[in-house]
């Protein structure tokens, strides 16, 4: 371990997802001498139900169960969520941004660039997305695919691994940013949970963080909060400087099922393709998880002569932009959906029947809803100014929390737009 406590850092970045290690590469491409922290591990990612579930399964820490039994998922590990995502990429809503002073299409142009981003080839498509696609160009709805944060050369027909986290460098993650700011000089310490901003008339000076049981403080100049949507309020929270309890979207999903007799699959990568109705704020997708994510939906919803039929099951995603509302607290994350909310997911799941019912699939059933991308907890315009900054100087916040209004949308890309805009502001 590095003698943290007896250097001096440019900027202090606290989480490793998509925020936290654009900001991270960008300060280490300028020379900034930086530090990282991330509760999770750093372990190399092997692609297992065990492992994926201490990221994003373990109660309190990456799934948060709301008083309406709704699951939200997030992970931690080095990385952040994007170990365990679907690697789906949106461009930011640029006006969205715009309206707060922020341009980022400078950061997307740049991006665009060196992301190994594009749609899947087609042999890369599975067979169950292929017949999904088929069942909406039948009702006639523009379908089309998804661009994917992968590697085409490197992933594989008929894995699904991507999912628990991909062993093989196909999927692109947050890691291989983290990956580049080492390699620039920024140091990374794993399995160390930040407990606190140092704050001194009135300008964060560092951290106190825990590590192996033990409690450490690193010193910076600057200190960028990217913990995500419910790490980064409730730091602040332990800090002093932000209310007990912040308000957030989620996007809860639906998974729509219906069994087809000709397809023996699912084995294959989510989010193929799909639609977005941006103005109802709706969006669907194919969505073939792993046998035993399937096998929990199925007996979620009470439907056990469901559980053998993995393989000849199509399910649909259905996304909504949710009311931003609930509450981020010390120890608690809850929020029930509202009847805005309800209305959404009900067209949503109505279009996803007519799709399976075109594509053949009978016997169709929904699961509860669930979310996964907790965000909007410290919106700019309200919490941060268009910086990211917050009241407090040089303590800055670079995650989904930011996010300024209800979302519906893949946040990655924009979370890496955001960090790159603010590593290189802050390099200046
Ligand atoms: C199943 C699933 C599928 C998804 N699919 C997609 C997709 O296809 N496309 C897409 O764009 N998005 C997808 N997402 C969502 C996306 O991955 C997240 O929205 C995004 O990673 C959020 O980035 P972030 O930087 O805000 O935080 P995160 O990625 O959540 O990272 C925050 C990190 O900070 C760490 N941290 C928090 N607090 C502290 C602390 N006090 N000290 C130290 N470390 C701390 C956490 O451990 C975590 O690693 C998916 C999410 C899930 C769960």
């Amino acid at each position: 371990m590095h003698q943290l406590d007896r250097q001096a850092f440019d900027v202090i970045v606290v989480g490793s997802g998509p925020g936290g290690a654009s900001v991270a590469r960008e300060l280490a491409r300028r020379q900034l001498r930086v530090l990282i922290f991330e509760q999770g591990s750093a372990a190399p990612l092997q692609g297992t139900l065990s492992q994926m579930a201490g990221i994003a399964a373990v109660p309190g820490k990456g799934a948060f169960i709301h008083r309406d039994a709704s699951l939200l998922v997030s992970g931690i590990a080095a990385g952040g969520t994007t170990t365990i995502n679907f690697a789906t990429a949106a461009p930011p809503p640029l006006p969205m941004f715009a309206a707060h002073g922020i341009d980022l299409a400078p950061a997307l142009e740049s991006l665009r660039a060196e992301l190994p981003m594009a749609p899947l080839p087609d042999e890369l498509i599975g067979p169950m997305a292929k017949r999904i696609q088929q069942g909406a160009a039948a009702r006639k709805l523009g379908w089309r695919k998804l661009d994917k944060l992968i590697r085409p050369q490197i992933c594989r027909t008929g894995c699904w691994r991507c999912v628990y986290g991909c062993p093989f460098g196909a999927k692109w993650t947050a890691r291989n940013f983290l990956d580049e700011a080492v390699e620039l000089g920024a140091i990374v310490v794993d399995r160390a949970k930040v407990e606190q901003v140092i704050v001194e008339n009135g300008q964060a000076t560092g951290v106190r963080y825990r590590r192996d049981g033990a409690m450490h403080q690193a010193l910076g100049a600057n200190v960028v909060l990217a913990g995500g949507g419910i790490g980064s309020p409730r730091l602040l929270h332990r800090s002093g400087l932000h209310a007990e309890s912040s308000a957030f979207f989620s996007d809860p999903v639906i998974a729509v099922m219906g069994v087809v007799d000709d397809i023996d699959g699912g084995a294959e990568v989510p989010m193929a393709a799909g639609m977005y109705l941006h103005e109802e704020g709706i969006a669907l997708a194919d969505m073939t998880l792993p046998k035993p994510m399937y096998q929990a939906f199925a007996a979620q919803v009470g439907r056990l002569d469901r559980l053998m039929s993995h393989a000849q099951t199509l399910t649909l995603m259905v996304k909504i932009r949710d009311d931003i509302g609930g509450a981020i607290g010390p120890r608690w994350v809850d929020k029930t959906l509202t009847a805005g909310d309800r209305g959404k997911l009900a067209t949503g799941v109505g279009m996803a029947r007519e799709i399976l019912r075109a594509a053949g699939g009978k016997k169709i059933f929904k699961s509860w809803h669930f979310a996964a991308h907790p965000g909007g907890s410290l919106r700019i315009g309200d919490v941060v100014d268009s910086n990211l900054q917050t009241t407090t100087r040089n303590l800055f916040v670079c995650d989904a929390s930011v996010i300024p209004e209800s979302w519906g949308l893949p946040p990655t890309l924009t979370l890496l737009c955001l960090g790159k805009r603010l590593g290189t502001n802050l390099a200046v």
